[in-house]
């Protein structure tokens, strides 16, 4: 990191004046020493916990613990901040050849250091089979994989009783997702994008997103900063590609007018979501119980569960 510093001339520390600085934060107007950028990326975690009321006295947290850099660095950071914090992790491993080994022996070695307790849940044991074997056998294994993360972390957070799931994602995770709704002029869809999300589903546990405030770029400074074990390896069954373009979308609007994500986050937050958010509550109601497992679900039955039968079917 000193090599790009030098290379791009940053100069000495803005916060400490003492330090080189080690990388530029164009949207901030700041270049910043390890130190000094540590501090910032935990204040920053630390200010968004207390703006959104994310944890509360007597809350248990389910983390979900994915591996990569991203929930690594929640985890390292949530540990900083709240050490006594009830807290469980647990890893979906989804069975994906190539990608899933390196993700879970990530994740077991962050909760090792840590001290924090991990559970590992094989994503063969609800489906039936592994995510690889169903992408043989379906076109599109994103959706099924992402019905399956978000029910199977539901489930064992009302299992183990925990009150919220902290999940990792950052700022350019929601806005690529945020911009594909506005675009399609989505917004009912686009509101439930929040850094806190209730439903009221009493099975349905509410989601916590403390590094909403954070970049890609930052989280990776961060997690290779502290050294923290994670993967960087990207999904081969392309979940991440579509992903990724609208993130390069974002990303080359970003360097045009620094600040544009920050500006397009508060904008949602703060000015569209109030608009809109008495239009959701009255939707809220459209949730039940699901006929054959009792979790939440829009229909007679849930998607999980549909799933399943399909997957029976072959
Ligand atoms: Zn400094
Ligand atoms: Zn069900």
């Amino acid at each position: 990191m000193s090599d790009d510093a030098r290379a791009r001339g940053l100069g000495l520390c803005s916060r400490c004046h003492v330090r080189k600085a080690s990388l530029r934060l164009d949207y901030a107007r700041m270049s910043l020493c390890d130190e000094c950028f540590v501090k910032f990326v935990e204040r920053k975690v630390e200010r968004t916990l207390e703006e959104y009321k994310m944890i509360e006295r007597g809350d248990k947290l389910l983390l979900a613990l994915s591996g990569g850099k991203d929930s690594s660095a929640l985890l390292h950071i949530i540990k900083s901040l709240a050490p006594d914090v009830k807290l469980t992790c647990l890893h979906i491993d989804l069975g994906v050849e190539g990608f899933s080994e390196q993700c879970r022996s990530k994740a077991e070695e962050l909760a090792g250091q840590e001290g924090v307790e991990l559970e590992v849940v094989e994503l063969r044991s609800f489906l039936g089979c592994t995510m690889s074997e169903l992408a043989s056998r379906r076109r599109k294994a994103c959706s099924p994989c992402g019905l399956a993360r978000r029910y199977i972390l539901n489930y064992y957070g009302n299992l183990w009783g925990a009150t919220k799931i902290a999940t990792g994602h950052n700022l350019d995770d929601v806005l690529a997702v945020l911009w594909d709704l506005y675009v399609a002029g989505d917004l009912l869809q686009a509101v439930r994008l929040q850094p806190v999300t209730k439903h009221a589903h009493p099975k349905a546990l509410s989601r916590i997103k403390p590094l909403i405030e954070l970049t890609d770029f930052e989280l990776k400074a961060y997690a290779d900063i502290k050294a923290l074990p994670y993967s960087p390896a990207q999904c081969p069954l392309g979940r991440e590609s579509k992903l990724n373009k609208r993130k390069k979308l974002i990303d080359a609007i970003e360097s045009m007018r620094p600040s544009f994500k920050h500006t397009f986050f508060k904008t949602h937050v703060k000015r569209v979501s109030p608009l809109l958010g008495p239009l959701l509550m009255a939707r809220a109601t459209d949730w039940r119980s699901c006929a054959k497992c009792g979790m939440p679900s829009k229909g007679e039955v849930c998607g999980m569960c549909r799933l399943k039968e399909d997957l029976k079917k072959g």
